[in-house]
């Protein structure tokens, strides 16, 4: 979230408050989460995807994994069970 104060035309101030990104999920809803899933050669480290409430999957508390993720994640499982 972003404040700025912006200068009215009638000469007073308001603080005008913006989500910087609003992102929406794959599916078209309100992204509220974003896919934890590493991915090294991205800056912040994670693919950050935006994903909605009813598309992401958890593979622990507070990690959520986009839908292509989620099924990296699946491969990555089957492979550990050898
Ligand atoms: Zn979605
Ligand atoms: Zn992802």
């Amino acid at each position: 979230m972003t404040c700025e104060r912006v200068i009215l035309p009638g000469g007073g101030a308001a603080i005008v408050c913006t989500t910087s990104k609003r992102k929406r999920c794959a599916c078209g809803k309100r992204a509220t989460l974003e896919c934890d899933w590493k991915v090294p050669s991205r800056r912040s480290g994670t693919c950050d995807a935006p994903i909605c409430a009813s598309c992401t999957t958890s593979p622990a508390p507070e990690k959520d994994l986009c839908p292509a993720h989620a099924a990296a994640y699946e491969q990555w499982k089957e492979q550990r069970r050898g």
